[in-house]
């Protein structure tokens, strides 16, 4: 049970939304989206979010797209994960979904709401850092597009009252090779202990993390030293190591040193994947 009243809205256009967001907040009362429901409603159970008003988003047309479109995928922030997955517009995605939660909960959860989350692991938006994605943001002068990488660091950097609209990537990214490889601490369902998600260009690896450290992140440099190709395999991988660019989780999933052995042996699983296992 939530333990205080809130009210409920369901606009229908951006527009709408935008502008209930501004008047809500004038009235003080700390309003929020809703798209999914499932943190909020959890959250909000133990006074985690506390809110005067929800704005559902699952009513506007423009967070609901699912389609390609002249060689571009366009994902509405509203739409399910499930949904998205049994399109199979977008492979790598439906992989990085299809290990979140369960069939029934992935039902809910959407992916602007796995994006947006308060949650530390957000896997959603792996595949969408790799792909070099962009948003689509609606904000109280408009819509604007822009590259993923720049406004997502650590989580996605928006303005009061912005909320994410759409993702659009091109289809030349959405068909590279890719790999995605989450470990659990134990069972089929659950958060991460680490997943790895790794793309390749033009034989250059990219990678992403969640679950290694308190956000998930992509980070040049560690992708510059797993493509130095002048040293060993494990070299590479000592040096990324040393790349990481926060303290490495320590957690009930598990210690920071066994997360940094089951690193180690991904990022070699996922270089012998495309460099072949002799390569030294
Ligand atoms: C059993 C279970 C297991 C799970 N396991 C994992 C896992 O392993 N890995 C993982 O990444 N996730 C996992 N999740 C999902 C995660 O915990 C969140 O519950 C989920 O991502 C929230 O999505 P939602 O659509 O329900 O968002 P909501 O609850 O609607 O919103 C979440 C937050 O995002 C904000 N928000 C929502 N939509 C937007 C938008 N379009 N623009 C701006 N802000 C927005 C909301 O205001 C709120 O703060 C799991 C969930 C469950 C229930």
């Amino acid at each position: 049970m939530i333990s205080y009243d809130f009210e409920y809205y369901k606009p229908t256009s951006i527009e709408e939304a935008s502008q209930l967001f501004q008047s809500l907040d004038e009235q003080g009362k700390e309003p929020i989206y809703f798209s999914g429901g499932t943190e909020v409603i959890t959250l909000g159970r133990v006074n985690q979010i506390i809110t005067g008003a929800v704005i559902d988003i699952k009513g506007i047309l423009e967070c609901l797209v699912l389609k390609k479109n002249e060689n571009k995928v366009i994902i509405g922030a509203a739409q399910s994960l499930t949904k998205i997955r049994e399109v199979q517009l977008f492979p790598f995605l439906s992989k990085a979904i299809v290990e979140i939660a369960d069939h029934t909960a992935r039902n809910k959860i959407t992916l602007g709401g796995n994006i947006c989350a308060n949650i530390i692991y957000r896997e959603t938006v792996l595949p969408l850092l790799l792909t070099n994605s962009q948003v689509v943001i609606a904000s109280h002068n408009g819509l604007k597009q822009l590259p993923i990488n720049e406004v997502f660091n650590q989580k996605l950097k928006l303005e009061k009252g912005e909320f994410l609209v759409q993702t659009i990537t091109e289809q030349s990214e959405v068909d590279l090779p890719f790999l995605c490889v989450k470990k659990r601490r134990q069972w089929d369902v659950g958060y991460p202990l680490l997943t790895v998600a790794a793309l390749t260009s033009n034989e250059y690896i990219k990678v992403a993390f969640s679950g290694l450290c308190s956000f998930p992140f992509r980070n040049q440099l560690i992708e510059e030293s797993l493509n130095n190709k002048q040293l060993s395999k494990e070299t590479r991988i000592e040096e990324a190591i040393q790349r990481i660019p926060a303290p490495i989780l320590d957690d009930v999933q598990g210690s920071a040193e066994y997360r940094q052995f089951v690193l180690k042996n991904t990022l070699l699983d996922v270089l012998d994947a495309w460099e072949g296992e002799g390569n030294a």
